[in-house]
Order: structure tokens, then sequence, then C-alpha cells
């Protein structure tokens, strides 16, 4: 099954990837953690990202859609996989469409996670990560037992720094300004299916089982 999550920042697309892809048994792809790790690693991908990623702003179509490219050939997308926070743009999603047909492959899905801005904000802004083993809280909605230490590992929890206030609003200019059009790009290819993302992580699962078993789609 191969798909897309689609939807702004601090929809919770990341934390349905991950639950949806290993029920699946598909490869879960964040492009946000694959830049992340490169950052991370100071590699020559990291350092090109960095500046764009540290302002809210979108690193550069062509470096996103070719580390997409070679990550889709990788053995564990044989069975598919869930794309999640790409495509960011048009240009990315014509890619992604290149891509697939060459390999005589395509899409089954969109899934358009849909929550408002003020929850965006909420969301990002309380999200806090664990050092250690990537683990994601939020200090209202999901604190870990021990303020700052996380429950499964014991590891350093920390705010990204482009989840701080003022980056958030970027992030969610950014999303109107180049990734929204996505919804309608889907849905003429009749594959958008739209989820309200507002309500908690176990119900928005369900719907999302539901929606991909009963492969309701919106015209
Ligand atoms: P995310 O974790 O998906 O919110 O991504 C974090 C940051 O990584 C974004 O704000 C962008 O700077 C960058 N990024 C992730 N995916 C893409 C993409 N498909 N295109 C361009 N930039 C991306």
């Amino acid at each position: 099954m191969n798909l897309v999550f689609l939807g702004p920042p601090g929809a919770g697309k990341g934390t349905q990837a991950d639950l949806v892809g290993k029920a699946r048994g598909v490869a879960h792809i964040s492009t946000g953690d694959i830049l992340r790790e490169a950052v991370a690693a100071g590699s020559a991908l990291g350092m090109k990202a960095k500046g764009f990623m540290n302002s809210g702003g979108l690193v550069p179509d062509d470096l996103v859609i070719s580390l997409v490219a070679e990550r889709l050939e990788r053995e564990d997308c044989s069975e598919g996989f869930i794309l999640d926070g790409f495509p960011r743009t048009i240009a990315q999603a014509e890619a992604l469409d290149r891509t697939l047909t060459e390999r005589g492959r395509s899409l089954d899905a969109v899934i358009y996670f849909a929550v408002d801005d003020d929850q965006v904000v909420r969301r990002l802004s309380g999200r806090r990560i664990c050092g250690g083993c990537g683990g994601n809280y939020h200090v209202d909605f999901m604190p870990p037992a021990s303020e700052g230490v996380c429950d499964k590992c014991g590891g350093e929890l920390y705010q990204r720094d482009d989840d701080k206030a003022g980056t958030v609003r970027e992030r969610l200019k950014v999303y109107y300004d180049q990734t929204a059009d996505l919804i309608d790009y889907y849905r003429g290819q009749s594959l958008l299916m739209e989820v309200d993302a507002s309500r908690s992580p176990g119900e928005v699962r369900s719907d999302v089982d539901e929606k991909l078993s009963g492969g309701r789609r919106q015209a």
C-alpha cells in the first residue's frame, strides 16, 4: 500500500504514519526526520538543509526529491510506504508521480489530516522530543511522568528549534503558501481522503484504518 500523509505541521501525521506503517508492514518515510538526521550528522545534505529548516522554510525541491527517490528504492519499501511530510510542493508531487510511474508503481491514497491553526500552534509549541529514542511528548496533552525525562529510555527531552512559537507561525504560512494546493491536486486525482485530526490519536487512528479499509475516497 503506497500512501501520502498530508496536512499542516503538528497535525499528527508522524504519529499516525508510525502506527499505520507498523500495523501494515510498510515503510514510514519522514523527510523531516531524514533531514534532521543529516543535519545532526553534519553531512553535505545536512549542511545545505540546516538554514532552511531553522527558519521554518522549505528545503529546495531538488534536494528533497532526490533523497525520496533514493529512499523508495530500499528493500523495506517493497510492500509499500507512507510518505510523511513529502510532497510539500506541486513540483515535488509531480516528481513523485514521475518516479513512481517509471517504476511501475502508483499511490493508493492520500490522507489529509485537517486541523485548525490554533491547535497547530498549541500542539507544536508544547511538543517535546526525547534526545535518546526520539519519543514524542507534549507538556499538556502527553506529559512524561517526570518533567523533562523520557518515560521509555530516561533520555532528556528537548524542544525542536523549529517548534518555537515564531518559527511555528512561519511554518504555517509556508504550509498555506506552498503545500495546501496539494489538497486540490490529489482531490483531482481522486486519491484524497480527509480525516478530522483535531481528535485524540486513538480516534484519528480508527478513522484512518476505516477509510483505508473501506477505500472511501472523496471525489
Ligand atoms: P517536518 O518534520 O516534516 O515538520 O519537517 C521539518 C522541516 O524539514 C520543514 O520545516 C522543512 O524545512 C524540512 N522539510 C521536510 N520535508 C520537506 C519537504 N518535503 N520539502 C522541503 N522541506 C522539507
